[in-house]
C-alpha cells in the first residue's frame, strides 16, 4: 500500500492569505505546493515524487471559484465545463473527454492548465526509480541523466498530457497569474515552458487565478481529436484542436498537445496554407505539415512514430468535423 507522505495543509480564504502564506514559506526556505482538486499531485506524493512539507488549497478562495462563459476560475471544476452551464462547446467537449467522470468531479481548470509533465522513467513508485538509478527530473542531487534522451543533461523532455491547453489556445485565451510579485495577464500560448522540470512561467509563490477567452471566442466553431489507450479515462498520447469561424479560412487555427514538453499552437504550418485555400488539396497538406512539426520522444505507452503519424489523421478529423475541407 502507498501511504501518503506527511504535509501540513494550509487553507486561506483569499488571495492575500494565500500569497502571504507562500511568501512566508518562501523567506523560510520551506517548500510546498499549490493544490486544487489534487487528482494528480496526490498520487505523485503518494508515489514520492517529489512531494513537499507544506500544501496551500486553492479551494477556499472565492475568485477562484467564480466561472462565467468567458471568465473561469482555476478551482472550476471539469464536470461543470457543460454547455448547459453557458461553457464555450469546444471547452465542453474537451472537458468530457479528460480522464473519468469520477476524477472529472474533483479535477479542476487550473490543475488541467498546470499539470505536471510525464514519462514512463519519472511516473513510476519510489522503489521502481531507485532500481534504474533516478533520472534527473526528480533526483537532480545524484547528478543522474535524463533516460530517453542521455547525454544532454540539462534538459528534461517529459510530455505534457494535459487535454484543455490546446483548445483554450486555439480560442485566444490568456490566463491572470497572482503572486508576491503582483498580478499579471498572459497568453495561455505563452504560458509553457519547453524545460519538462521547469514546464511552465510560474514564478516561485505564485498561482494561476483564471482563464480569460476573448469576447469574440463565442463565434468560433471548434473541435478537439484525441488519441489515447483506454477511452474511459487515460492522458492523451496526441490531441489536436482546430477552431475557425466557419467559412472564414484566414480565421483558422490549430493547436496540439501531448507531443512535447508543451501544448503548441500552429500558426507556422496553418498560416501560408489558410491564404490561399485549395479545397480537397490543403486539407492534406496541412494536416500533413502540423504532423512534420511535432516531435515525440519514446516516454509515455504509445511508440512516438505511431503518435506522430496519428497526429496526421487527428488533424483532418478535427478540420472535417468544423468543416472546413
Ligand atoms: C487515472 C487518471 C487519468 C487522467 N486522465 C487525464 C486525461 O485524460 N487528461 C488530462 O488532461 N488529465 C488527466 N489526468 C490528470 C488530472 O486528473 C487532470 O489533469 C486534472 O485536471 C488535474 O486537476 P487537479 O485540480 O486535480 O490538479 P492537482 O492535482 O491539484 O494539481 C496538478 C498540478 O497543478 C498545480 N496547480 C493546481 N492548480 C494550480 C493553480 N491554480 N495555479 C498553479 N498551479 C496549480 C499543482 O501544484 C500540481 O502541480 C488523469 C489523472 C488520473 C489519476
Ligand atoms: S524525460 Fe528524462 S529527465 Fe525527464 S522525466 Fe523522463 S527520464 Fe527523467
Amino acid at each position: 500500500m502507498m501511504l501518503m507522505p506527511p504535509f501540513t495543509l494550509h487553507h486561506p480564504g483569499s488571495i492575500e492569505q494565500a500569497v502571504s502564506i507562500a511568501s512566508d514559506l518562501m523567506s523560510k526556505g520551506e517548500e510546498f505546493d499549490w493544490v486544487a482538486g489534487g487528482t494528480d499531485v496526490l498520487p505523485n506524493y503518494k508515489w514520492r515524487i517529489n512531494p513537499k512539507p507544506h500544501v496551500i488549497s486553492l479551494a477556499k478562495i472565492p475568485e477562484a471559484n467564480q466561472v462565467t462563459p468567458y471568465e473561469i476560475g482555476c478551482m472550476t471544476k471539469l464536470s461543470t465545463l457543460k454547455e448547459e452551464n453557458g461553457i464555450h462547446p469546444l471547452i465542453a467537449e474537451a472537458a468530457s473527454k479528460i480522464a473519468s467522470s469520477l476524477i472529472r468531479k474533483s479535477a479542476t481548470v487550473g490543475g488541467n492548465l498546470c499539470l505536471d509533465t510525464r514519462c514512463f522513467w519519472y511516473n513510476q513508485s519510489e522503489d521502481w526509480r531507485r532500481s534504474i538509478d533516478w533520472c534527473h527530473k526528480a533526483d537532480c542531487g545524484t547528478g543522474a541523466d535524463c533516460r530517453v534522451i542521455p547525454n544532454q543533461n540539462t534538459l528534461c523532455v517529459a510530455t505534457y498530457q494535459g487535454d484543455l491547453a490546446p483548445n483554450f489556445m486555439a480560442l485566444g485565451a490568456q490566463v491572470t497569474l497572482i503572486g508576491p510579485e503582483g498580478e499579471r495577464t498572459i497568453a495561455l500560448s505563452e504560458f509553457y515552458q519547453l524545460d519538462g522540470m521547469k514546464k511552465n512561467v510560474l514564478l516561485p509563490g505564485e498561482f494561476m487565478l483564471k482563464v480569460t477567452l476573448p469576447k469574440d471566442s463565442f463565434d468560433y466553431t471548434g473541435s478537439y481529436q484525441k488519441l489515447r489507450v483506454r477511452e474511459s479515462w487515460d492522458f492523451p498520447e496526441a490531441g489536436v484542436s482546430a477552431v475557425w469561424k466557419k467559412g472564414d479560412y484566414s480565421t483558422l487555427r490549430i493547436a496540439s498537445t501531448a507531443l512535447e514538453s508543451i501544448p503548441k499552437t500552429h500558426e507556422e504550418q496553418v498560416s501560408p496554407l489558410a491564404a490561399a485555400w485549395q479545397k480537397g488539396t490543403s486539407l492534406s497538406e496541412l494536416s500533413d505539415a502540423v504532423r512534420k512539426s511535432v516531435k515525440p520522444v519514446n516516454n509515455t505507452a504509445l511508440p512516438p512514430n505511431y503518435r506522430k503519424s496519428v497526429v496526421r489523421i487527428l488533424t483532418k478529423r478535427a478540420l472535417k468535423n468544423i468543416g472546413c475541407e
